[in-house]
Protein backbone atom coordinates (compact mmCIF):
# COMPACT_ATOMS: atom_id res chain seq x y z
CA UNK A 1 0.00 0.00 0.00
CA UNK A 2 1.39 3.42 -0.99
CA UNK A 3 0.83 6.05 1.81
CA UNK A 4 2.80 8.12 0.34
CA UNK A 5 1.55 11.92 0.82
CA UNK A 6 -1.87 10.61 1.90
CA UNK A 7 -3.68 12.78 4.71
CA UNK A 8 -4.29 9.97 7.88
CA UNK A 9 -5.44 10.79 11.28
CA UNK A 10 -4.47 8.23 13.94
CA UNK A 11 -6.93 7.99 16.91
CA UNK A 12 -5.43 7.16 20.89
CA UNK A 13 -2.46 8.22 22.03
CA UNK A 14 -1.61 5.23 23.76
CA UNK A 15 0.90 1.92 22.31
CA UNK A 16 -0.70 1.12 19.56
CA UNK A 17 -1.72 4.77 18.18
CA UNK A 18 1.99 5.44 18.35
CA UNK A 19 3.23 3.07 16.92
CA UNK A 20 1.14 3.11 14.03
CA UNK A 21 1.89 6.91 13.65
CA UNK A 22 5.60 6.08 13.35
CA UNK A 23 4.88 3.20 10.97
CA UNK A 24 2.77 5.49 8.58
CA UNK A 25 5.18 8.78 9.40
CA UNK A 26 8.24 6.37 7.85
CA UNK A 27 6.06 5.53 4.81
CA UNK A 28 5.61 9.03 3.91
CA UNK A 29 2.21 9.73 4.64
CA UNK A 30 0.96 13.32 6.15
CA UNK A 31 -0.06 11.83 10.25
CA UNK A 32 -1.96 13.90 12.90
CA UNK A 33 -2.30 11.44 16.21
CA UNK A 34 -5.26 12.97 18.00
CA UNK A 35 -6.54 11.90 21.58
CA UNK A 36 -9.41 13.96 23.95
CA UNK A 37 -6.88 13.18 27.31
CA UNK A 38 -5.23 16.20 27.87
CA UNK A 39 -1.52 16.79 27.21
CA UNK A 40 -1.30 16.65 30.83
CA UNK A 41 -2.69 13.29 31.00
CA UNK A 42 -0.60 11.70 28.08
CA UNK A 43 2.61 11.80 29.74
CA UNK A 44 5.53 11.11 27.61
CA UNK A 45 3.23 9.98 24.66
CA UNK A 46 2.53 13.97 23.29
CA UNK A 47 6.85 13.79 23.23
CA UNK A 48 7.04 10.53 21.24
CA UNK A 49 4.00 11.55 18.74
CA UNK A 50 6.31 15.02 18.36
CA UNK A 51 9.10 13.26 17.69
CA UNK A 52 7.75 10.51 15.05
CA UNK A 53 7.11 13.93 12.98
CA UNK A 54 3.18 13.74 13.35
CA UNK A 55 1.02 16.71 14.58
CA UNK A 56 -0.24 16.09 17.55
CA UNK A 57 -3.55 17.33 18.24
CA UNK A 58 -4.79 16.32 22.06
CA UNK A 59 -7.70 17.41 24.56
CA UNK A 60 -10.81 17.22 22.09
CA UNK A 61 -11.91 15.78 18.95
CA UNK A 62 -12.10 18.21 16.54
CA UNK A 63 -15.16 17.23 13.98
CA UNK A 64 -13.09 18.82 11.33
CA UNK A 65 -9.70 16.46 11.83
CA UNK A 66 -11.90 13.20 11.10
CA UNK A 67 -13.62 14.68 8.34
CA UNK A 68 -10.53 15.96 5.76
CA UNK A 69 -8.60 12.52 7.02
CA UNK A 70 -8.20 10.56 3.74
CA UNK A 71 -7.99 7.43 6.27
CA UNK A 72 -8.47 7.19 10.34
CA UNK A 73 -6.38 4.47 12.19
CA UNK A 74 -8.47 3.53 15.75
CA UNK A 75 -6.86 2.41 18.37
CA UNK A 76 -8.83 -0.18 19.99
CA UNK A 77 -9.20 1.31 23.07
CA UNK A 78 -11.51 3.84 20.75
CA UNK A 79 -14.78 2.98 20.56
CA UNK A 80 -16.03 2.73 16.78
CA UNK A 81 -19.55 4.09 17.83
CA UNK A 82 -17.38 7.75 18.69
CA UNK A 83 -19.34 10.46 17.31
CA UNK A 84 -16.82 11.71 14.76
CA UNK A 85 -15.61 8.33 13.93
CA UNK A 86 -19.31 7.38 13.17
CA UNK A 87 -19.74 10.57 10.86
CA UNK A 88 -16.41 10.13 9.08
CA UNK A 89 -17.42 6.36 8.36
CA UNK A 90 -21.00 7.80 7.17
CA UNK A 91 -18.67 10.28 4.75
CA UNK A 92 -17.37 6.87 3.36
CA UNK A 93 -13.88 7.60 4.72
CA UNK A 94 -11.65 4.35 5.52
CA UNK A 95 -11.21 3.77 9.34
CA UNK A 96 -9.47 0.48 10.51
CA UNK A 97 -7.25 -0.62 13.13
CA UNK A 98 -3.52 -1.47 13.28
CA UNK A 99 -3.32 -4.96 12.44
CA UNK A 100 -5.57 -3.96 8.86
CA UNK A 101 -2.36 -1.83 8.19
CA UNK A 102 0.31 -4.17 9.50
CA UNK A 103 -1.70 -7.34 7.38
CA UNK A 104 -1.08 -5.13 4.22
CA UNK A 105 2.41 -4.88 4.12
CA UNK A 106 2.87 -8.55 5.73
CA UNK A 107 4.98 -11.23 3.87
CA UNK A 108 4.49 -13.79 6.73
CA UNK A 109 1.19 -15.54 8.49
CA UNK A 110 -1.41 -14.85 10.55
CA UNK A 111 -2.62 -16.80 13.31
CA UNK A 112 -5.55 -14.91 14.96
CA UNK A 113 -7.08 -15.77 18.87
CA UNK A 114 -10.45 -14.21 19.43
CA UNK A 115 -12.83 -15.62 22.31
CA UNK A 116 -14.28 -13.60 25.26
CA UNK A 117 -12.09 -15.70 27.55
CA UNK A 118 -8.52 -17.52 27.37
CA UNK A 119 -6.90 -15.14 24.32
CA UNK A 120 -3.85 -14.23 26.27
CA UNK A 121 -3.15 -17.56 27.57
CA UNK A 122 -3.77 -19.36 24.36
CA UNK A 123 -1.50 -16.72 22.24
CA UNK A 124 0.88 -17.23 24.70
CA UNK A 125 0.61 -20.87 24.59
CA UNK A 126 0.67 -21.02 20.38
CA UNK A 127 3.63 -18.69 20.04
CA UNK A 128 5.63 -20.95 22.78
CA UNK A 129 4.42 -24.41 20.68
CA UNK A 130 5.50 -22.92 17.33
CA UNK A 131 8.82 -20.67 18.59
CA UNK A 132 10.21 -24.28 20.51
CA UNK A 133 9.89 -25.78 17.35
CA UNK A 134 11.85 -23.40 15.83
CA UNK A 135 9.11 -21.68 13.14
CA UNK A 136 10.20 -17.90 13.31
CA UNK A 137 7.22 -16.64 15.49
CA UNK A 138 5.60 -13.26 16.93
CA UNK A 139 3.48 -12.70 19.36
CA UNK A 140 1.62 -9.44 19.21
CA UNK A 141 -1.45 -7.74 19.44
CA UNK A 142 -4.08 -7.29 22.44
CA UNK A 143 -1.51 -9.74 24.43
CA UNK A 144 1.12 -6.44 24.76
CA UNK A 145 2.88 -5.50 21.68
CA UNK A 146 0.78 -3.98 18.78
CA UNK A 147 1.35 -6.29 15.69
CA UNK A 148 2.23 -2.58 13.60
CA UNK A 149 5.48 -2.40 15.52
CA UNK A 150 6.58 -6.15 14.94
CA UNK A 151 6.62 -5.44 11.09
CA UNK A 152 10.81 -5.69 11.30
CA UNK A 153 10.77 -9.56 11.94
CA UNK A 154 8.57 -9.72 8.81
CA UNK A 155 9.45 -12.56 6.74
CA UNK A 156 7.36 -15.27 3.85
CA UNK A 157 7.99 -17.98 6.90
CA UNK A 158 7.12 -15.72 9.39
CA UNK A 159 4.30 -16.51 11.79
CA UNK A 160 2.33 -14.12 13.47
CA UNK A 161 0.29 -15.42 16.61
CA UNK A 162 -1.90 -12.65 17.28
CA UNK A 163 -4.39 -12.30 20.19
CA UNK A 164 -7.30 -9.84 18.58
CA UNK A 165 -10.27 -8.61 20.57
CA UNK A 166 -13.46 -7.89 19.58
CA UNK A 167 -12.66 -4.03 19.18
CA UNK A 168 -9.58 -4.58 17.32
CA UNK A 169 -11.71 -7.17 14.82
CA UNK A 170 -14.26 -4.52 14.76
CA UNK A 171 -11.47 -2.57 12.46
CA UNK A 172 -10.67 -5.08 9.90
CA UNK A 173 -11.52 -5.01 6.50
CA UNK A 174 -9.41 -7.10 4.80
CA UNK A 175 -7.54 -9.23 7.09
CA UNK A 176 -7.53 -12.48 6.52
CA UNK A 177 -5.80 -14.95 9.08
CA UNK A 178 -4.22 -18.25 7.63
CA UNK A 179 -5.25 -19.64 11.16
CA UNK A 180 -8.25 -18.40 13.13
CA UNK A 181 -9.63 -19.43 16.01
CA UNK A 182 -13.05 -18.35 18.50
CA UNK A 183 -12.51 -20.04 21.54
CA UNK A 184 -15.95 -19.04 23.38
CA UNK A 185 -18.35 -16.05 22.72
CA UNK A 186 -19.85 -15.56 26.68
CA UNK A 187 -21.58 -11.88 27.67
CA UNK A 188 -18.59 -9.36 27.84
CA UNK A 189 -18.33 -5.38 27.50
CA UNK A 190 -21.84 -5.22 27.04
CA UNK A 191 -21.26 -1.33 28.40
CA UNK A 192 -19.66 -0.88 24.63
CA UNK A 193 -21.75 -3.14 22.68
CA UNK A 194 -25.43 -2.59 22.16
CA UNK A 195 -26.42 -6.19 22.35
CA UNK A 196 -25.07 -9.60 23.03
CA UNK A 197 -25.51 -10.23 19.24
CA UNK A 198 -23.11 -7.01 17.62
CA UNK A 199 -20.49 -8.48 20.12
CA UNK A 200 -20.62 -12.30 18.87
CA UNK A 201 -20.80 -10.73 15.42
CA UNK A 202 -17.51 -8.56 15.97
CA UNK A 203 -15.54 -11.68 16.79
CA UNK A 204 -16.89 -13.40 13.48
CA UNK A 205 -15.11 -11.26 11.50
CA UNK A 206 -11.83 -13.00 12.34
CA UNK A 207 -13.19 -15.77 9.61
CA UNK A 208 -14.99 -13.66 7.21
CA UNK A 209 -11.93 -13.10 4.58
CA UNK A 210 -10.77 -16.74 5.09
CA UNK A 211 -10.75 -19.08 2.09
CA UNK A 212 -10.63 -22.85 1.45
CA UNK A 213 -6.86 -22.55 1.89
CA UNK A 214 -7.33 -21.04 5.49
CA UNK A 215 -8.53 -22.88 8.99
CA UNK A 216 -10.66 -21.63 11.49
CA UNK A 217 -10.63 -23.65 14.97
CA UNK A 218 -13.70 -23.52 16.54
CA UNK A 219 -15.04 -24.35 20.22
CA UNK A 220 -17.50 -27.43 19.41
CA UNK A 221 -19.11 -26.59 22.78
CA UNK A 222 -19.98 -23.46 22.28
CA UNK A 223 -23.93 -23.27 21.46
CA UNK A 224 -22.87 -20.09 19.74
CA UNK A 225 -20.40 -21.26 17.72
CA UNK A 226 -22.38 -24.20 16.24
CA UNK A 227 -24.05 -23.15 13.38
CA UNK A 228 -20.67 -21.18 11.85
CA UNK A 229 -20.62 -21.80 8.08
CA UNK A 230 -16.86 -20.71 6.95
CA UNK A 231 -15.17 -20.72 3.40
CA UNK A 232 -12.20 -22.11 5.22
CA UNK A 233 -11.44 -25.58 6.49
CA UNK A 234 -12.86 -25.67 9.84
CA UNK A 235 -11.66 -28.09 13.06
CA UNK A 236 -13.47 -28.06 16.15
CA UNK A 237 -11.70 -28.40 19.60
CA UNK A 238 -14.37 -30.00 22.52
CA UNK A 239 -14.56 -31.53 25.53
CA UNK A 240 -18.12 -32.98 25.14
CA UNK A 241 -17.88 -34.74 21.52
CA UNK A 242 -15.40 -36.25 19.03
CA UNK A 243 -15.22 -33.97 16.31
CA UNK A 244 -14.63 -35.65 13.03
CA UNK A 245 -12.08 -33.09 12.65
CA UNK A 246 -10.05 -31.59 15.50
CA UNK A 247 -9.04 -32.38 19.06
CA UNK A 248 -11.35 -33.83 22.22
CA UNK A 249 -10.99 -35.24 25.30
CA UNK A 250 -11.44 -39.11 25.10
CA UNK A 251 -11.85 -40.27 28.85
CA UNK A 252 -8.66 -38.52 30.60
CA UNK A 253 -6.67 -37.79 27.32
CA UNK A 254 -6.03 -35.31 25.15
CA UNK A 255 -6.85 -37.00 21.32
CA UNK A 256 -6.67 -35.44 17.73
CA UNK A 257 -8.34 -36.19 14.28
CA UNK A 258 -7.00 -34.59 11.62
CA UNK A 259 -5.73 -35.44 8.35
CA UNK A 260 -1.80 -34.74 9.71
CA UNK A 261 -2.15 -36.19 12.87
CA UNK A 262 -3.92 -38.82 15.09
CA UNK A 263 -4.31 -40.49 18.42
CA UNK A 264 -3.38 -39.31 21.74
CA UNK A 265 -2.01 -35.83 21.99
CA UNK A 266 -1.30 -35.91 26.26
CA UNK A 267 -3.01 -37.31 29.66
CA UNK A 268 -4.93 -34.67 30.57
CA UNK A 269 -2.91 -34.38 34.34
CA UNK A 270 -0.27 -33.78 32.44
CA UNK A 271 -1.41 -30.07 31.40
CA UNK A 272 0.75 -27.93 34.02
CA UNK A 273 -2.32 -25.47 34.34
CA UNK A 274 -5.44 -25.75 36.46
CA UNK A 275 -9.37 -25.74 35.78
CA UNK A 276 -11.17 -27.58 32.14
CA UNK A 277 -11.11 -24.26 30.68
CA UNK A 278 -7.54 -24.36 30.26
CA UNK A 279 -8.06 -27.67 28.59
CA UNK A 280 -10.18 -26.21 26.19
CA UNK A 281 -7.25 -23.66 25.46
CA UNK A 282 -4.54 -26.40 25.26
CA UNK A 283 -6.91 -28.20 22.79
CA UNK A 284 -7.03 -24.89 20.78
CA UNK A 285 -3.44 -24.41 20.76
CA UNK A 286 -2.72 -27.70 19.69
CA UNK A 287 -4.98 -27.34 16.39
CA UNK A 288 -3.58 -24.44 15.53
CA UNK A 289 0.22 -25.73 16.11
CA UNK A 290 -0.70 -28.51 14.04
CA UNK A 291 -1.68 -26.12 11.42
CA UNK A 292 1.04 -24.72 11.04
CA UNK A 293 2.99 -27.91 10.95
CA UNK A 294 4.41 -28.47 14.12
CA UNK A 295 4.58 -32.73 15.37
CA UNK A 296 2.38 -33.95 18.15
CA UNK A 297 5.73 -35.04 20.20
CA UNK A 298 6.93 -31.10 20.26
CA UNK A 299 3.21 -29.84 20.64
CA UNK A 300 3.22 -32.12 23.67
CA UNK A 301 6.42 -30.78 25.17
CA UNK A 302 5.61 -27.23 24.55
CA UNK A 303 2.78 -27.67 27.05
CA UNK A 304 4.40 -29.68 29.38
CA UNK A 305 6.90 -26.55 29.80
CA UNK A 306 4.03 -24.06 29.51
CA UNK A 307 3.10 -22.12 32.77
CA UNK A 308 -0.33 -20.42 33.95
CA UNK A 309 0.46 -16.22 32.42
CA UNK A 310 0.29 -13.69 35.54
CA UNK A 311 -3.06 -13.05 37.48
CA UNK A 312 -4.85 -15.98 35.44
CA UNK A 313 -5.58 -18.49 38.09
CA UNK A 314 -2.13 -17.83 39.24
CA UNK A 315 -0.78 -19.83 42.48
CA UNK A 316 0.64 -17.16 44.87
CA UNK A 317 1.38 -18.70 48.17
CA UNK A 318 0.47 -21.10 50.89
CA UNK A 319 0.03 -19.48 54.30
CA UNK A 320 -1.10 -21.97 57.07
CA UNK A 321 -2.62 -24.51 54.93
CA UNK A 322 -4.39 -21.99 52.81
CA UNK A 323 -4.11 -21.44 49.07
CA UNK A 324 -4.00 -18.42 47.55
CA UNK A 325 -4.81 -17.98 43.90
CA UNK A 326 -4.85 -14.48 41.63
CA UNK A 327 -7.61 -14.37 39.16
CA UNK A 328 -7.41 -10.67 38.87
CA UNK A 329 -8.10 -10.98 34.83
CA UNK A 330 -11.11 -13.09 35.61
CA UNK A 331 -12.86 -9.46 34.64
CA UNK A 332 -16.32 -10.87 33.41
CA UNK A 333 -18.85 -13.43 35.09
CA UNK A 334 -17.77 -16.26 33.10
CA UNK A 335 -14.29 -15.97 33.54
CA UNK A 336 -15.38 -16.43 37.39
CA UNK A 337 -17.60 -19.22 36.25
CA UNK A 338 -14.44 -21.40 35.48
CA UNK A 339 -12.20 -20.10 38.10
CA UNK A 340 -14.92 -20.82 40.48
CA UNK A 341 -15.10 -24.70 38.77
CA UNK A 342 -11.24 -25.12 38.74
CA UNK A 343 -11.94 -25.78 42.52
CA UNK A 344 -13.60 -28.47 44.49
CA UNK A 345 -14.93 -26.08 47.10
CA UNK A 346 -14.44 -24.43 50.35
CA UNK A 347 -13.54 -21.30 48.24
CA UNK A 348 -13.44 -17.85 49.84
CA UNK A 349 -13.96 -15.81 46.88
CA UNK A 350 -13.18 -11.76 46.22
CA UNK A 351 -16.06 -10.38 44.08
CA UNK A 352 -16.43 -6.99 42.71
CA UNK A 353 -14.95 -3.77 40.82
CA UNK A 354 -16.42 -2.03 38.60
CA UNK A 355 -19.57 -3.15 36.55
CA UNK A 356 -19.51 -4.03 32.92
CA UNK A 357 -23.24 -4.00 32.46
CA UNK A 358 -23.43 -8.08 33.07
CA UNK A 359 -25.56 -10.40 35.34
CA UNK A 360 -23.98 -11.93 37.94
CA UNK A 361 -26.91 -13.89 38.52
CA UNK A 362 -24.72 -17.53 37.25
CA UNK A 363 -23.04 -17.21 40.09
CA UNK A 364 -25.25 -17.48 42.57
CA UNK A 365 -25.55 -21.92 42.18
CA UNK A 366 -21.42 -22.24 42.10
CA UNK A 367 -21.13 -19.77 45.43
CA UNK A 368 -24.58 -22.24 46.40
CA UNK A 369 -22.11 -25.32 45.81
CA UNK A 370 -18.51 -24.28 46.29
CA UNK A 371 -18.31 -21.21 47.98
CA UNK A 372 -17.55 -20.80 52.03
CA UNK A 373 -18.48 -17.06 51.55
CA UNK A 374 -18.11 -14.02 49.54
CA UNK A 375 -16.33 -11.14 50.27
CA UNK A 376 -17.36 -7.95 48.18
CA UNK A 377 -14.95 -5.28 47.04
CA UNK A 378 -15.68 -1.93 44.73
CA UNK A 379 -18.56 -0.43 42.86
CA UNK A 380 -20.56 -3.23 41.77
CA UNK A 381 -20.67 -4.48 45.36
CA UNK A 382 -24.50 -4.32 45.83
CA UNK A 383 -24.96 -5.74 42.55
CA UNK A 384 -23.64 -8.64 43.15
CA UNK A 385 -24.65 -8.80 46.80
CA UNK A 386 -28.11 -8.91 45.43
CA UNK A 387 -27.74 -11.13 42.95
CA UNK A 388 -26.29 -13.73 45.14
CA UNK A 389 -28.45 -13.18 48.44
CA UNK A 390 -28.87 -16.62 50.07
CA UNK A 391 -26.24 -18.45 47.99
CA UNK A 392 -23.62 -17.98 50.51
CA UNK A 393 -22.14 -15.60 53.31
CA UNK A 394 -21.60 -12.46 52.09
CA UNK A 395 -19.22 -9.62 53.40
CA UNK A 396 -18.19 -6.41 52.72
CA UNK A 397 -14.04 -4.67 52.44
CA UNK A 398 -13.12 -1.56 51.88
CA UNK A 399 -10.00 -2.37 50.06
CA UNK A 400 -8.12 -5.12 48.82
CA UNK A 401 -6.07 -6.05 51.25
CA UNK A 402 -9.06 -5.81 54.08
CA UNK A 403 -10.31 -8.76 52.09
CA UNK A 404 -7.45 -10.66 51.59
CA UNK A 405 -7.12 -10.78 55.71
CA UNK A 406 -10.79 -11.24 56.17
CA UNK A 407 -10.47 -14.09 54.01
CA UNK A 408 -7.54 -15.56 55.99
CA UNK A 409 -9.75 -15.15 58.94
CA UNK A 410 -12.26 -17.01 57.50
CA UNK A 411 -10.52 -19.46 56.21
CA UNK A 412 -9.28 -22.67 58.01
CA UNK A 413 -6.41 -25.25 56.14
CA UNK A 414 -7.61 -26.92 52.90
CA UNK A 415 -9.48 -23.44 51.92
CA UNK A 416 -8.86 -21.31 48.93
CA UNK A 417 -8.43 -17.33 49.23
CA UNK A 418 -9.33 -16.84 45.42
CA UNK A 419 -9.44 -13.57 43.64
CA UNK A 420 -11.73 -13.78 40.64
CA UNK A 421 -13.66 -10.36 40.80
CA UNK A 422 -16.02 -11.14 37.26
CA UNK A 423 -15.19 -7.16 37.04
CA UNK A 424 -13.13 -4.49 35.85
CA UNK A 425 -10.82 -2.86 37.84
CA UNK A 426 -11.36 0.40 37.14
CA UNK A 427 -12.51 1.77 40.20
CA UNK A 428 -9.76 1.22 43.07
CA UNK A 429 -6.90 0.19 40.75
CA UNK A 430 -5.32 1.28 37.58
CA UNK A 431 -5.50 -2.07 35.60
CA UNK A 432 -5.88 -5.58 36.22
CA UNK A 433 -2.17 -6.01 36.80
CA UNK A 434 -2.58 -3.74 39.39
CA UNK A 435 -5.35 -5.15 41.33
CA UNK A 436 -3.55 -8.42 40.83
CA UNK A 437 -0.09 -6.88 42.30
CA UNK A 438 -1.75 -5.42 45.27
CA UNK A 439 -3.05 -8.85 45.92
CA UNK A 440 0.20 -10.71 45.69
CA UNK A 441 1.80 -8.54 47.50
CA UNK A 442 -0.61 -8.23 50.19
CA UNK A 443 -0.97 -12.14 50.28
CA UNK A 444 3.04 -11.78 50.63
CA UNK A 445 2.78 -9.60 53.85
CA UNK A 446 0.62 -11.67 55.33
CA UNK A 447 2.26 -14.50 55.10
CA UNK A 448 5.67 -12.96 56.47
CA UNK A 449 3.22 -11.56 59.83
CA UNK A 450 1.77 -15.24 60.50
CA UNK A 451 4.97 -17.36 59.46
P1 LIG B 1 -8.36 -12.99 27.67
O1 LIG B 1 -7.09 -12.54 27.05
O2 LIG B 1 -9.38 -13.46 26.66
O3 LIG B 1 -8.93 -12.08 28.69
P2 LIG B 1 -6.93 -14.72 29.53
O4 LIG B 1 -6.13 -15.89 29.10
O5 LIG B 1 -6.20 -13.48 29.93
O6 LIG B 1 -7.98 -14.38 28.40
O7 LIG B 1 -7.88 -15.17 30.71
C1 LIG B 1 -8.89 -14.26 31.17
C2 LIG B 1 -9.67 -14.89 32.29
O8 LIG B 1 -10.46 -15.95 31.80
C3 LIG B 1 -8.83 -15.49 33.40
O9 LIG B 1 -9.56 -15.29 34.56
C4 LIG B 1 -8.74 -16.95 33.05
O10 LIG B 1 -8.53 -17.77 34.17
C5 LIG B 1 -10.10 -17.18 32.39
N1 LIG B 1 -10.03 -18.11 31.26
C6 LIG B 1 -8.94 -18.51 30.58
N2 LIG B 1 -9.29 -19.33 29.58
C7 LIG B 1 -10.63 -19.45 29.60
C8 LIG B 1 -11.58 -20.15 28.80
N3 LIG B 1 -11.21 -20.90 27.77
N4 LIG B 1 -12.90 -20.03 29.13
C9 LIG B 1 -13.28 -19.27 30.16
N5 LIG B 1 -12.43 -18.59 30.97
C10 LIG B 1 -11.12 -18.67 30.69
Amino acid sequence: MNYSGMNILVVGMARTGLAAAEFLVKRGARVTINDAQPASALGDAVARAAASGAAVVVGEHPADLFTRADLIVISPGVPMSLQPVAEARRRGIPVVGDMEIAFAEMKGRICAITGSNGKTTTTALTGKILSDAGLPTVIAGNIGTPLIAMLDRDSAETWFVCEMSSFQLEATVELRPRIASILNVTPDHLDRYDTFGSYASAKRRIYEKQTPEDFLVLNGDDPLLADERPASSLYYFSRKMEPTQGCFLRGDVVALSTPRARGTLMPVHQIPLKGTHNVENVMAAALMALLAGVEMPGIRKSIEGFRAVSHRLQFVAQIRGVDFFNDSKATNVDATIKALESFPGNIIVILGGKDKGGDYGPLAELCRQKVKATILIGQAADKIASSLAGACALERASSLEEAVGRGFDLATPGDTVLLAPACASFDMFRDFEHRGDVFVSAVTRLKARVS
